[in-house]
């Protein structure tokens, strides 16, 4: 895999990590915050400690180590240290639910995790009560299309993270420095941006020209070699005629693009439209498949050939299937006229559509067969994940099963280590949910926190903030 992100690691395991000493902390972390307080962090009685978009709550009660700055002097960063308590947790990895679960954060990584009161915590840490809610890892995103202005990217890193993202992959039309730049450098606040630089497909002119166009094996490879060099974190490429408008990439050509990139140990993930050209990718090697087959429905061969190679992830992407569905819960990042037509725009059937069908029952297919289950929405919507986790769930998974395919087995599909599951070791990357989503998958969409590298992001003064440039555009 490409270079993995670099962060901060401190010591993770056990308590023996340097802490604060007693009464280093201001007199508001003695006080336990209630949960309502503690995810409110812009709430009336805080709203003047807000120093800064990402300085929340939990770090304002530690204004001393997370947001002040720092004094020429001062001794090393002490740790800060938040025990959350009382959640229902879902790990990730599809083991049971921890009712009445406890961890234990440590600036960005999660040290412990168990049942409340089994989990020990220093006597200064902060106490974060989540009764009655919820908690999963945050998800991981593998195929969406990011900018590649550096602003722009961060404000869409910053919405993906509103609606719980922690890393997002943005899928071969990546142009220029800021893609690695910000891959290299997170932002606070922000989800992590992957990135597959410029993918590779066949010359289509009419469509993006920032993917490499080749018509040669060696173009295919040299193409490979410079992606390796760059650092992407997987290579894309298209296999699609686009109904017969241009040429694709034929074998001979895929072959030798995934030959190379498995040369340089980085993992290829396909655009596919076909069933046939499925099978292909799958003979040549391919990782990864960006889409689920969309032109008939999979066949024993297929599901045969899947099955020979545990190791291939399948990353369904639906396409919007028509019914109506009840968009009011975007209110937060949406402006009231806009969500209207977006409301009208979804459709108003009953049934999806065939398109929609066909995808659905080949997912079903291939993941009552037991192949791995990756997650990505394509396009650039931030809130789409969450449409796109129901969807996911017609198709027959189970809402565990599709929380799994969105956290641990894409985080794994990625290369990213630290995320995907909350256990000891993992970044503390989380979302606070206010209902359960294992009886309703359509309460991912019930947000009360997001807590990225440890940190929670202000997600009531992103909202704030996107609404009113909306309200007011210069
Ligand atoms: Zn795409």
């Amino acid at each position: 895999m490409g270079a993995r992100i670099r962060r901060r690691r401190r010591q993770v395991f056990g308590l023996s990590l340097p802490r604060l000493p007693p009464g280093a902390y201001p007199d508001i972390s003695i006080h336990n915050p209630s949960p309502e307080n503690a995810l409110n962090p812009t709430g009336r009685r805080f709203r003047g400690f807000i120093r800064s978009g990402f300085c929340t709550l939990a770090s304002i009660l530690l204004i001393t180590v997370g947001c002040a700055p720092e004094e020429a002097g001062q001794p090393p960063e002490a740790a800060r240290t938040i025990l959350f308590e009382g959640a229902r947790l879902i790990v990730g990895d599809g083991s049971p639910p921890l009712e009445e679960g406890a961890f234990l954060v440590e600036d960005d990584w999660i040290v412990a995790v168990g049942h409340r009161g089994e989990v020990e915590a220093p006597q200064e840490a902060t106490r974060v009560d989540l009764t009655g809610r919820t908690v999963i890892p945050a998800f991981v995103n593998t195929h969406i299309h990011l900018s590649s202005d550096r602003e722009e990217r961060i404000e869409q890193l910053r919405h993906n993270a509103y609606y719980g993202a922690a890393a997002v992959l943005s899928l071969g039309v990546d142009h220029g420095e800021a893609p690695f730049n910000l891959r290299a450098e997170p932002v606070p606040g922000a989800a992590i941006s992957l990135t597959a630089g410029r993918g590779i497909t066949r010359p289509e002119p009419g469509r993006s020209e920032v993917p490499f166009w080749i018509d040669e094996p060696e173009e295919g490879r040299e193409a490979v070699r410079e992606l390796a060099a760059e650092g992407v974190d997987i290579v894309k490429i298209w296999v699609d005629d686009r109904g017969g408008e241009y040429e694709k990439l034929t074998p001979e050509l895929y072959g030798a693009v995934i030959d190379e990139a498995h040369r340089h140990d980085l993992k290829v993930t396909a655009h596919i439209f076909s069933l046939e050209d499925a099978k292909g990718l799958l003979e040549a090697g391919v990782d990864a498949f960006a889409h689920g087959v969309r032109d008939r429905d999979v066949d024993d061969e297929f599901v045969a050939m899947l099955e020979e190679r545990p190791h291939v992830v399948y990353v369904p992407n639906f396409p919007n299937p028509g019914v109506e569905r009840d968009l009011s819960w975007l209110a937060g990042t949406i402006p009231p006229d806009e969500l209207v037509e977006l409301q009208e725009g979804i459709g108003q059937g009953t049934e999806p559509s065939e398109s929609f069908r066909i995808q659905a029952r080949n997912l079903e297919r291939v993941h009552e067969a037991g192949v791995t289950i990756g997650f990505g929405t394509d396009g650039s919507s931030p809130w789409m994940a969450h449409l796109e986790l129901e969807a996911m769930t017609w198709a027959g998974m189970s809402p565990h099963e599709v929380i799994v395919a969105a956290t641990r087995n894409s985080a794994a599909l990625v290369g990213l280590d630290d995320l995907g599951t909350l256990e000891a070791g993992k970044s503390a990357d989380f979302v606070v949910l206010d209902g359960d989503p294992l009886g309703d998958i359509t309460n991912t969409r019930r947000i009360a926190a997001v807590y990225l590298r440890g940190d929670e992001m202000d997600r009531e003064g992103f909202s704030a903030r996107l609404l009113a440039e909306a309200d007011d555009p210069r």
